[in-house]
Formats: C-alpha cells, structure tokens, sequence
C-alpha cells in the first residue's frame, strides 16, 4: 500500500474537507476525534437516562392533576421547588402539612394558598 494516497474526506466532527492518509480516518484533526469521541459518550448517557426521565415526568403530570393531596415529592414537582425550599416552608409554618406514619402529606389548597395573599 502506498503511503502517499490523499483522499479527500469530510470531517465527520467539524464538517470540513481535509485530506485523509488513510481509508478509515473520519476526523480532519485529533481535536475533532477527540471531540466527537467526548460527544458520543455523553448521547449515550443521555440515551440511558432519558426514557427513565420522560416516564417520570409524564407519570407525574398524570397523577397531579386531579390530586387533593400530595407527597414531599410530589409537592415539589408541582410548584418546581427544590425538597429544601419546601422543607424550609414547613418548617416556618407557611406550608401547613399532614403526618401520615412516616409520610408526609401536603394538601392542594396548601399550595395554592401561597398563590392568594
Ligand atoms: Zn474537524
């Protein structure tokens, strides 16, 4: 095999036209290989985790809608507040919550209360 053989070839990162030494280069630079070799990896994660994240979502928008009372969780989701702020509304009496065994309930109303003022 000759080691002077050019073939014109499409970076498959960049997108630009540089001339491969080899049949199998796909890459106009190592930084291109690199590169797209960085963003495979994270489409992979993303691949893994995103049906679990979309299931999650729409099992909850379901659930909520027509719900009287709610979990921490829930609660959360709902108003898209972090377990902390919530945790601190409760604790300063803003959210009045229910003791339910170990769970912790939070009426609608409660919710919607901190819209009326
Ligand atoms: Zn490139």
């Amino acid at each position: 095999m000759s080691s002077n053989i050019q073939i014109p070839k499409t970076c498959q990162n960049c997108g630009k036209v540089f001339t491969a030494k080899t049949t199998v280069t796909k890459f106009c630079s190592h930084r291109c290989a690199s590169q797209n070799y960085k963003k495979r990896k994270r489409e992979e994660k993303i691949q893994e985790v995103a049906p679990i994240v979309v299931q999650q979502v729409q099992f909850n928008q379901e659930q909520l809608k027509d719900k009287e009372f709610l979990s921490i969780k829930e609660a959360c989701f709902l108003i898209g507040a972090s377990r902390m702020t919530l945790f601190r509304q409760i604790k300063q009496g803003t959210i009045q919550v229910a003791k339910l065994g170990r769970r912790t309930i939070i009426k609608r109303s409660e919710i919607e209360k901190l819209f009326e003022s």
